[in-house]
């Protein structure tokens, strides 16, 4: 399946990649403010959600929801983070 880099909305689960034309209006890069983080997603379930950029994180998803932009809770996998595949690599 393809991976993408997606955020995901910590109350309904929805998933949400960042490279996806449609998502320019629910994510949106903000540092006038130093104390939260610089990055906010407004998910459609009316969640506002601020993040780092290093909360996006890789999903395998179909090429389904590549293409609508967003995957739901259940229709995506996580991948693991890269450095516990460093590790393995190093082992
Ligand atoms: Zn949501």
């Amino acid at each position: 399946m393809p991976v993408a880099m997606g955020i995901s909305c910590g109350k309904c689960g929805r998933v949400y990649f960042v490279a996806h034309q449609d998502n320019a209006r629910r994510i949106r890069f903000d540092n006038t403010d130093k104390i939260r983080p610089s990055y906010q997603l407004t998910c459609d379930c009316s969640a506002v959600h601020f993040f780092e950029k290093r909360e996006m994180l890789p999903y395998s998803v179909s090429a389904y929801c590549i293409q609508r932009g967003y995957a739901e809770r259940g229709d995506h996998l996580q991948i693991p983070p890269v450095i516990n595949r460093s590790k393995m690599r190093a082992a």
